[in-house]
């Protein structure tokens, strides 16, 4: 039987598999694979359940105005329809009317042409994409700090080789299972695993300490943290000296924050405290790994910085088996954001105000630099300007599903239906495609070709496996329907290996170079590390160890202060809430749900007995969460691993995000999901 390698559509392990027979597929184990060793969890063993699935799209759908239903038409009829709509209104608005909303699952191909879509063809600088809201803060950060953000800027392997590893708010034994064998191994070389979060998870039971903080307050757990490393006289001051810059603000900025301080507004004991520290200082080689727990705030970045901060004082980062990382989420989130998806950015993480980046780029589309727009509005940004007077009028969505996804998500589908035209591209009609005037059925992973970057910097290679329904097409023939439609000057590409190389020439001399890579490279060494200049460049799997990337070669220290979340308790909202995922589904949940074969809980809402009792109700009885937001109600469960004064509640259905706060980290964008005030009530 014939097998093809080719990668998990789902989280950013992108952990190889092999997909066995073409008509009905099977996932088979791909052991030669480096990153997951043929293991896979649950989601990956199912995913082929995707393929053939009784609701996939296979017609486009356009709104009937008579009846106000989706109705079947051809793909001539709804591609003229778009394009139509959208010559009305940038003649009557101007191009800025047109929003472009990508994801962090798309492959590099088809974040970069949707990026040439908006800029090239469209003229809009209105795009962004959900990955603002995956790992902003901490790219904002690593920017910062080391001049590149890389999410890990080392292998994964690189996990059992550390001392000390430190993971706040990740919860990776659920949401990226064969990844937790590292800390298994780790542990097994007599290591130690850290775990920081307000919820005891399945990757806390799986530590060696476990501190659990009061949600929102983990940059004062860092401030502490190097406070005792100062005051201990144990910084490394070689390290420091030659390596970085600007650590004596940072020195005195921690000098208030003591134990007994860090201890009220965190909520971790003085001892706990203080053997942390212990632990840290004692050990060679510290990695420390953030997460959406630390990340997804208003103080997201800052947050970042302050760990980054405290590895730095330690001497780790740009060193073998040491330093920091961030864990990405989506399948994409690392490439997602480097080919010109973000509202800043074009491809190969190259500014959009930079004159010489906009200048390499538009030589490569073929376009004036001075036709190319600017800098556009944040995701979150664009999504609440929708329909307003100032906003745009026009939304086009791919590979996002923004009804269900989206902090405050009420007001968010308030703005959907402010559209004159809503356009999604998927695969099922996901609540943002059941409010669409125009449903786009695509192709999906092992339909396709396409390249995937993993949490590693790893460029990987999803080849198609089997033949997509017959009636869908693959998002770059869509995108470059729309852009001949609209009247494009340039030309798009639709074969992935030919967008590949134009993406490889636009990144090149950027910071994120994919230049030296190409699919046959890919196949025989499974994945190549970015940045990869050359054909005869080996890829980068270690970055930083000879100098970091701002031009003196320095690591930034930044003073960063804790300012606590944008919500607090109060005596109306007495709790915090907090949000995540759980084992057997994956984000919106919009492919997730529809398998039968993962367990679907639906909605819950965890709390510590304690509060259980004071609120008069018992596990499985339905309980209505309130924030000054929106509220839902679900099935409790009690348990005694989170803190007494949060409730969690996954966010993988409709209603937690109704709840979410869009307060903005000010540097990301990224907005607050991780905690805001709540009430709960027995419903
Ligand atoms: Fe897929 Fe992630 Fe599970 Fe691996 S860990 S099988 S990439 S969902």
């Amino acid at each position: 039987m014939t097998a093809t390698e080719t990668h998990c559509p789902y989280c950013s392990l992108q952990c190889g598999m092999r997909l066995e027979g073409a008509r009905t597929p099977e996932v088979v184990a791909w052991e030669e694979f480096p990153v997951n060793r043929g293991g896979l969890c649950r989601k990956g063993w199912t995913a082929a359940g995707l393929l053939r699935h009784r609701e996939r799209l296979t017609r486009p759908l356009v709104r009937d105005p008579a009846t106000g239903e989706l109705a079947p038409a051809t793909w001539d009829a709804a591609l003229d329809l778009v394009a139509g709509r959208l010559a009305a209104l940038r003649a009557e608005h101007g191009p800025d009317t047109v929003g472009v909303f990508g994801g962090g699952g798309l492959t590099n191909e088809k974040a970069y042409q949707l990026g040439k879509l908006a800029r090239a063809a469209l003229g809009t600088s209105q795009i962004d994409y959900n990955g603002r809201w995956c790992m902003s803060s901490a790219a904002s950060a690593g920017t910062r700090a080391f001049g590149l953000d890389r999410g890990l800027p080392f292998p994964l392997a690189d996990l059992e080789r550390t001392d000390v590893l430190v993971l706040v708010g990740s919860n990776l034994a659920e949401t990226m299972p064969p990844a937790a064998r590292h800390l298994d191994a780790l542990r097994e070389r007599g290591g130690r695993v850290v775990v920081v979060d307000p919820r005891r998870t399945p990757t806390a039971d799986r530590a060696d300490v476990f501190v659990q903080p009061v949600p929102g307050t983990d940059l004062a757990l860092a401030l502490g943290l190097l406070h005792l490393v100062v005051a201990a006289g144990v910084v490394d001051e070689e390290y420091v000296a030659t390596r970085t810059s600007g650590f004596d603000d940072v020195k005195r900025s921690v000098a208030a924050w003591w134990p007994e301080r860090v201890e009220r507004v965190t909520g971790v004991p003085v001892p706990e405290l203080r053997a942390l520290a212990r632990l840290l200082v004692d050990a060679e080689r510290v990695m420390v790994l953030t997460a959406r727990g630390a990340e997804q705030h208003a103080t997201g970045s800052d947050t970042v910085l302050a760990w980054i901060n405290l590895a730095l004082a330690l001497g780790q980062p740009g060193t073998p088996y040491a330093g920091y990382g961030c864990l990405t989420g989506q399948g994409n989130g690392q490439g997602g954001r480097e080919h010109g998806q973000k509202a800043d950015q074009l491809p190969g993480y190259r500014m959009i105000d930079d004159p010489a980046a906009r200048a390499h780029v538009a030589a490569v589309w073929g376009v004036d630099p001075d036709t190319l727009p600017g800098r556009g509005r944040s995701a979150y940004e664009l999504l609440d300007a929708l329909g307003t007077d100032s906003g745009p009028r026009a939304l086009l969505v791919f590979g996002s599903n923004i009804v269900v996804s989206a902090p405050n998500a009420r007001h968010v589908s308030e703005r959907l239906d402010a559209l004159d035209l809503l356009v999604v591209a998927d695969v099922v009609l996901s609540e943002t495609a059941a409010r669409a005037d125009v449903v786009l059925p695509v192709t999906q992973w092992a339909e396709e070709t396409g390249t995937m970057t993993n949490l590693e910097g790893r460029v990987l290679l999803r080849q198609r496996a089997t033949r997509a329904p017959e009636g869908v097409r693959s998002d770059l023939d869509v995108i470059a329907g729309l852009a001949e439609r609209v009247g494009s000057p340039v030309p798009f590409a639709t074969d992935p290996e030919e967008v590949f190389a134009e993406l490889g020439r636009a990144s090149a001399g950027g910071k994120a170079d994919y230049a030296g890579i190409d699919y046959s490279r890919i196949r025989a060494e499974h994945g190549v590390f970015w940045p990869c200049p050359s054909p005869d460049h080996p890829g980068t799997q270690r970055m930083f160890l000879d100098g970091f990337a701002h031009p003196d070669g320095r690591a930034r220290f930044h003073v960063v202060e804790h300012r606590g979340p944008a919500e607090q308790p109060c005596a109306d909202y007495p709790v915090h809430l907090t949000t995540g995922r759980v084992l057997g589904q994956y984000q919106s949940g919009a492919q997730t749900r529809r398998l039968r074969d993962l367990p679907d809980s639906g909605p819950f809402v965890e709390m510590h007995p304690m509060l259980a009792r004071r609120l008069g109700t018992a596990d499985g009885e339905p309980v209505t969460v309130a924030t000054r937001r929106g509220a839902m109600t679900a099935a409790a469960r009690v348990v005694g691993t989170i803190r007494p004064d949060t409730v969690f509640v996954p966010f993988h259905w409709v209603g937690a995000n109704r709840l979410t706060n869009d307060a903005l980290d000010p540097a990301s964008r990224m907005p607050e999901f991780k905690v805001c005030a709540a009430v709960v009530r027995p419903a």
